[in-house]
C-alpha cells in the first residue's frame, strides 16, 4: 500500500484556525452540545442549515453549483474539525459525502442544477438505500424491483437499517432494474433517486440501543419514480455503488467517532496527574496519529481519481476497531458511571461510545468483508 504523506500549507492551518473558531462560538451560544458519534447521530436541521450558510458544504464542487471549488484536502480539515468537536452534522452528512459526489459523477445535468445548490445550502439531506432484510454484506442479493412504466419506473420492495431516512428528503435507491437471470447478479442493478415523502413510502423507525430513532425500515408499494431520477447508466448500479462506498470508507469518520470521549479522558487524567495511565493514552495517541495519516493520503489519491479499495477497506476496519477500543480503554484506566443524561462529560461520552460503538464495524460493510475486499486486492496485484 503506497500512500502519499501529506502536509498542510499555511492557508489550510488558517481555515482550521477560522473553523474550530466558528465551531467553539457556536457551542459556548449554545447552538449544540458535543457528542460522541455525532456525523452519523446527531441530526440537527438548523445546525445544518447554519454550516450550509458559512458555505461550509459543499466546498470541493464547482462554483456553478454553488461550490467552492476547494481541495479535498480543505474539506478534510474542515470535516476533521466538525468530528473533533462533536457537533451535530448528521442531517446533511451523506448528501454533502457521496450524493454530490455521486451526481457530479454520474448525474444528468438536470440532476446537478436541482440537488446540488439545495444540498449546499443544508436543506436538502440523503439516505443511503443498500441494505435490505435479506441482503446486507451479499449486497448484489437485493431483490427491491423498479418495472418500467410509461415516464418512469414503479418500484416494489422494501430497505432496511437505513440511517437518518426520517429526516431525509431523498434516497439514492439501488435497485433491480432488470430481473436476476440466476446467473449474474451484479448486472441489471441501477440507482434511482426516490422521494421519501412519494406515494407508496413508508418509514417505520428502528429504535438504536439509546432509545433514540436512528435506523429505519422503507416500504415500496408501487412508487412511481420519473426517468429522469435515474442516476447514471442503467444496469450500472453496482459500479456507481462501488465507486461510492470508497468516499464513504476511508474518511476521518471512521476514527473519530469517540474523539470526544479520548480528550475528555485526557482532560481528566491530566486533572489526576495520572501519569501512568497518561502513558497508556499516549499509545493510543500514536495510533491515531498513524491511522490519520493513512487516511488523510487515500483522500489525496482519492481527490486525484486514483484507485483505493483496498486502502479505503483498510482504514475503515484498522480505524473502526480504533474508534472501539476508545472507551474499553477508557474503564480501564479511570472511573466513570456511563449515563446518556450524565451531568460529567466523561460520563455521558463514554454512555454514548457503549451504545453507538457496536455499529462501528458493521455499517459501511463489517470488518470481515473488509477483509475480504484486502485479500483478493492483494492476490491480484500479485
Ligand atoms: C449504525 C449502522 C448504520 C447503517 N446505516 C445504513 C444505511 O444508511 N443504509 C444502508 O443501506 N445500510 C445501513 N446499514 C446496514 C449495514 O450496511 C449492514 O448491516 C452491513 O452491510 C452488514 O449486513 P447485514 O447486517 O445484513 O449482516 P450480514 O451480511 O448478514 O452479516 C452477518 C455476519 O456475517 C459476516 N459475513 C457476511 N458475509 C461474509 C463473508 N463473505 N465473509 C466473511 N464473513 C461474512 C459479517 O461480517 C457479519 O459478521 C447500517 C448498519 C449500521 C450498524
Amino acid at each position: 500500500m503506497k500512500l502519499p504523506v501529506v502536509q498542510f500549507t499555511e492557508e489550510q492551518h488558517q481555515f482550521r484556525a477560522t473553523v474550530r473558531q466558528f465551531l467553539q462560538q457556536q457551542q459556548a451560544q449554545g447552538t449544540y452540545t458535543t457528542k460522541c458519534d455525532s456525523w452519523l447521530s446527531g441530526s440537527n436541521p438548523a445546525f445544518s442549515k447554519r454550516i450550509g450558510e458559512q458555505g461550509w458544504i459543499g466546498i470541493t464542487w464547482p462554483k456553478k453549483y454553488g461550490g467552492a471549488e476547494c481541495s479535498a484536502l480543505d474539506r478534510y480539515i474542515l470535516i476533521e474539525e466538525f468530528l473533533a468537536a462533536g457537533a451535530p452534522v448528521a442531517a446533511h452528512w451523506i448528501a454533502d459525502r457521496q450524493t454530490g459526489p455521486l451526481l457530479l459523477r454520474y448525474g444528468t445535468e438536470e440532476q446537478k442544477q436541482t440537488f446540488l445548490p439545495e444540498i449546499i445550502k443544508g436543506t436538502c439531506y440523503f439516505a443511503i438505500g443498500l441494505s435490505e432484510p435479506n441482503s446486507g454484506s451479499d449486497l448484489a442479493s437485493i431483490s427491491t424491483r423498479a418495472e418500467k412504466v410509461a415516464g418512469g419506473w414503479l418500484v416494489n420492495g422494501s430497505k432496511t437499517w437505513t440511517s437518518n431516512a426520517h429526516d431525509a428528503h431523498y434516497m439514492i435507491t439501488l435497485v433491480r432494474t432488470e430481473p436476476f437471470d440466476g446467473t449474474a447478479k451484479h448486472k441489471g442493478l441501477s440507482q434511482l433517486i426516490i422521494d421519501l415523502h412519494a406515494e407508496g413510502v413508508t418509514i417505520k423507525p428502528i429504535r438504536y440501543l439509546t432509545g433514540k430513532p436512528h435506523f429505519n425500515e422503507i416500504f415500496f408499494d408501487n412508487v412511481f419514480v420519473p426517468d429522469n431520477r435515474v442516476v447514471g447508466g442503467l444496469g450500472n448500479g453496482w459500479e456507481q455503488g462501488l465507486a461510492e462506498l470508497a468516499f464513504e470508507r476511508s474518511g476521518p469518520e471512521r476514527i473519530l467517532s469517540t474523539l470526544p470521549l479520548l480528550q475528555e479522558l485526557i482532560k481528566e487524567l491530566k486533572a489526576q496527574q495520572n501519569e501512568v495511565a497518561l502513558q497508556e493514552v499516549a499509545s493510543l495517541v500514536a495510533r491515531l496519529w498513524s491511522l490519520r495519516n493513512l487516511s488523510i493520503g487515500v483522500a489525496q489519491v482519492l481527490a486525484q481519481g486514483g484507485e483505493v479499495a483496498v486502502p479505503a477497506a483498510l482504514v475503515k476496519s484498522i480505524g473502526t476497531k480504533f474508534e472501539q477500543s476508545i472507551p474499553e480503554i477508557a474503564r480501564l484506566l479511570t472511573a466513570t458511571f456511563p449515563r446518556l443524561d450524565a451531568e460529567r462529560a466523561l460520563d455521558r461520552y463514554m454512555a454514548e461510545a457503549i451504545l453507538h460503538g457496536p455499529g462501528f464495524t458493521i455499517r459501511g460493510g463489517t470488518t470481515e468483508v473488509l477483509y475480504g475486499i484486502v485479500a483478493k486486492g492483494v492476490v491480484a496485484n500479485e
